[in-house]
């Protein structure tokens, strides 16, 4: 059986990984594509933020079996947000123990729920070695020792010590004792680099990983910088960050000798985590939701649970509203109506959830099971009007459009918790706004269920071990532990 090595690229996007090939900038990627199978719409879960879609990726299960809600969320048992750092201004809100003990610890450890398995479980049941490049979901069968960079370490005033889990192998830059120091660069571990949260620091762990006769069987490596540099130039000038990508690829497929033999001894998957879309650069593209929301009292990163009437928790171009008292649920939603920037509205009804698009109003309601099966094979009872979700019924089965496996993707969002909460979406080119959260006029964004932000090309070489022809994230689990159990 080969190896599987699985390179997760923050923010690839399949317009621009297309452009590149066909301008030849990315060898790399060209190479493992021409030698492989290739799909440019592999669907992502929602909301669009990588701590969300990783929970799925490793569990393959939505976020309401997995209960992880997105990047940003409010947990009612602590009465607080948890928040897995978004910008510093949040961390410095928040304070960084608080955000570090979420990210290092709680997510992996808490949040995830204990009612599904990781890929990395999965595999040492079966006996299969396996490596964590930097990927913020780890969860495995081993314990490893977390070692702080001292400021951080002085900043959480010395309280973070305990174990975390992780497979065979775990980095989490240098964060956590991995064994493979001596062979990074140390330069790649400052603060400044986000203390070896960054594609050199990942790609020279993984070439020490295969050099050393010793390769795991499955080794997931997360490639963050491309979505920091589309964040920042926005989806139409980010070719660059994407070439620079294809660098550290060719550094890993060197490290086999030859690229052939890169591909005889493994099988390389390729993919994103969620796409991004362009923001516009007036003030009006960011709908500034703590100006909108002003009715109510608002709880706010940092605050204690009062006597507030809600929770915002702003996740870039899509965010969950938490009425705190239930009679206010509809004077929320009509609040929220008012604001035609807003997308969708959508939250909770009997078993099912309801659906109102921004400004017109015009509604569409859903639950599982029922006369409606869509192209996933998942069957559902709809009503109201489908073209809000753009839902189109072909011979009596439901296909998506501009809300790729809408149905599946709200749902899974929505009942993440067991409590009200509303999720609203910004239309294409309009992010939200909040105090203490990042802004990106004239960048990118992501968060939303539109398709910009929900596609992600995927590149399979190295097996013929056939894949829906329609992929999404949920199903590569499957597909990796079948690779290796046929
Ligand atoms: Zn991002």
């Amino acid at each position: 059986m080969k190896k599987v090595i699985f390179l997760l690229v923050d923010s690839l996007m399949p317009n621009i990984l297309e452009d590149c090939i066909r301008q030849r900038t990315v060898p790399a990627f060209q190479f493992l594509k021409s030698r492989g199978r290739y799909w440019p719409d592999c669907v992502t879960v929602f909301p669009t933020m990588t701590a969300s879609v990783d929970s799925s990726l490793l569990t393959g299960v939505y976020p309401d079996v997995h209960r992880v809600p997105g990047l940003i969320w409010y947990d009612p048992e602590e009465k607080a947000i948890i928040d897995y750092v978004n910008g510093w201004r949040c961390v410095w809100k928040l304070g960084i123990e608080k955000c570090a003990r979420n990210v290092l610890y709680n997510l992996n450890e808490k949040h995830l729920s204990k009612q599904v398995t990781t890929i990395f479980e999965e595999l040492a049941n079966r006996g299969k070695t396996s490596a964590s490049i930097n990927t913020i979901i780890h969860r495995g069968s081993k314990k490893h020792r977390v070692r702080l960079p001292f400021l951080i370490d002085l900043a959480t005033g010395f309280r973070l010590h305990d174990d975390i889990s992780g497979p065979d192998v775990l980095t989490l830059g240098a964060m956590v004792k991995s064994g493979l120091e001596t062979q990074i660069p140390r330069h790649t571990l400052g603060l400044r680099h986000r203390c070896g949260i960054n594609d050199q620091y990942a790609v020279h762990a993984a070439k020490a990983l295969i050099t050393s006769k010793d390769q795991p069987d499955f080794m997931l490596v997360y490639l963050p910088d491309n979505d920091h540099q589309v964040h920042k130039k926005n989806p139409s000038h980010a070719e660059g960050a994407l070439i620079q990508v294809d660098q550290y690829v060719q550094e890993i497929l060197n490290a086999f000798g030859s690229w052939d033999e890169a591909l005889n001894q493994c099988v390389f998957i390729v993919t994103g985590d969620h796409g991004q879309t362009r923001v516009g650069s007036k003030k009006e593209f960011s709908v500034d939701l703590d100006k909108l929301l002003t009715p109510f009292r608002v709880l706010q990163l940092g605050e204690e649970v009062k006597d507030h009437d809600l929770v915002l928790c702003n996740n870039e171009r899509s965010a969950y509203i938490y009425p705190l008292a239930q009679e206010k649920e509809s004077e929320i939603v009509q609040q929220l109506l008012s604001e035609s920037r807003i997308d969708l509205i959508a939250w909770k009804r009997d078993k099912g959830v309801l659906v109102k698009e921004g400004g017109s109003g015009r509604e569409v309601y859903f639950e599982p099971g029922g006369p409606n099966p869509d192209i996933y094979g998942r069957t559902w009872s709809i009503t109201g009007e489908g073209s809000v979700l753009d839902l189109r019924s072909d011979q009596g089965i439901v296909h998506y459009g501009d809300y790729p496996d809408a149905l599946s993707r709200l749902y899974g969002a929505l009942y993440s918790q067991d409590i009200p909460m509303i999720v609203i979406t910004a239309r294409p080119r309009y992010e939200f706004l909040s105090r203490y959260y990042p802004r990106h006029a004239n960048g990118g964004c992501h968060g939303s269920l539109h398709k910009y932000d929900s596609l992600l090309p995927l590149i399979v070489a190295g097996t013929g071990h056939p894949l829906n022809e329609r992929p999404r994230l949920v199903d590569l689990k499957n597909f990796i532990l079948e690779l290796f159990d046929t």
